[in-house]
């Protein structure tokens, strides 16, 4: 079998620090069960603007497009706060999702019994959690024109455009069918079908692709009840998909339910080429560099790249197996450490869960 190649771009802060784990255990996964990942390295973000004077350089892009997956850390700190709009680092991360198609955000949340005390939510409420949020990520609102503003009448006015074809809302919803057919079967399509002529027509498109997963349990839910039920009754989802901004919103309450930002991976995929991994949370400058990081959504995410573009699910499973069990072991990085719990570096977890597999 030849050799799987896979795009690395450390980024900045904790970027650098998360993937270096990630890849380690990568290569851990690769002794085990004999494979070959080839890694090649990238800039993206703040260094790619110091070293390159562009956020997302072309050398990069072209050696993503080349690869069979892309791992990122993270980009941005406080060093290019003060850049103009085109030299910010987050333009880097913007600009690789378009160029690269990648139209459909996944991020698991999962609930981790060694973690209880760690989220904001009673512990029968948040545990056995084990969803995932399939979020647009190429269209809608946030893409849509006309989007400014101007005087009409004498009066200053906005205008944001929500612009969605046919077809790029039938691709993201079969990606949550083909998604919940593969785990619990149940898809809550997310809308504002009662205000909007967009959520008119998603509810459309998610009746008519639910007739191609007929095991597949289709509800809809209106966007401002999904965000309550987050909260008083999470554990009744499986797959939720949803538009752009709304599951830009979502996912973010969604990812604090479990309190353990460090810890949720997420993938992009793309409709064309290859698809990129990535944790939640950003370059947390206030701990970078100090060894301090916890690496486990970086971790979790290379499974995520394992299963869904190599389609090796033995070894996915490995990671995550091996991540819960040196959880339960009771290693904790600060983040999600406890009062009386030995807290362990960056490295001694990657290598803590290296020894695991
Ligand atoms: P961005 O805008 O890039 O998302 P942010 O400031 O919103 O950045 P983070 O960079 O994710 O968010 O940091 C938020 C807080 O969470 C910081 O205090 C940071 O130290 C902490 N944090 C984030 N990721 C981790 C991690 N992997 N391990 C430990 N702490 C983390
Ligand atoms: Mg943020």
């Amino acid at each position: 079998m030849g050799a799987y190649r896979i795009a690395v771009l450390p980024g900045d802060g904790i970027g650098k620090e998360v993937t270096r784990g990630a890849i380690e255990v990568l290569q851990a996964i690769a002794t085990r069960f004999n494979h070959q990942f080839e890694f090649q390295y990238g800039l993206i973000g703040g260094e790619a603007i110091d070293q390159k004077g562009t956020p997302l350089p072309a050398e990069t892009l072209d050696m993503c497009r080349q690869s069979d997956a892309v791992l990122l850390g993270a980009v941005g700190g406080p060093k290019w706060d003060g850049n103009p709009p085109h030299l910010r680092p987050e333009k880097g991360l913007l600009a690789i999702r378009k160029e690269m198609n990648l139209f459909a955000n996944l991020r698991p949340v999962k609930f981790y019994a060694s973690l209880a005390d760690s989220s904001p939510l009673k512990a029968d409420i948040i545990q056995d959690v084990d969803f995932v949020i399939v979020r647009e990520l190429t269209g809608g609102l946030y893409f849509g024109k006309p989007s400014g503003r101007r005087v009409e009448n004498g009066e200053e006015t906005v205008v944001d455009t929500l612009l969605y074809k046919r077809e790029e809302m039938t691709r993201i919803i079969t990606v949550a069918f083909e998604l919940a057919s593969k785990r619990k079967k149940k898809v809550t399509s997310v809308d504002k079908a009662n205000v909007l002529e967009s959520s008119r027509m998603w509810r459309e498109i998610a009746e008519e692709v639910a007739k191609e997963f007929p095991d597949v349990e289709l509800e809809h839910m209106l966007v401002d009840n999904a965000a309550m039920q987050l909260i008083r009754n999470p554990k009744q989802f499986d797959v939720i998909v949803t538009e752009n901004m709304f599951g830009d919103i979502l996912s973010d309450e969604a990812s604090m339910l479990t309190g353990s930002l460090g810890m949720l991976p997420s993938a992009s995929l793309s409709t064309t080429g290859p698809s990129l991994y990535e944790p939640i949370h950003g370059s947390a400058p206030d701990i970078a560099g100090q060894n301090k990081a916890n690496p486990i959504a970086t971790i979790l995410s290379s499974a995520m790249m394992l299963r869904l573009s190599f389609g090796l699910h033995e070894e996915a499973n490995a990671i995550e197996r091996a991540v819960q069990q040196v959880l339960t072991s009771g290693y904790r990085t600060a983040d999600v450490a406890k009062k009386g719990q030995r807290v362990v570096s960056t490295k001694e977890m990657v290598d803590e869960i290296k020894a695991a597999i």
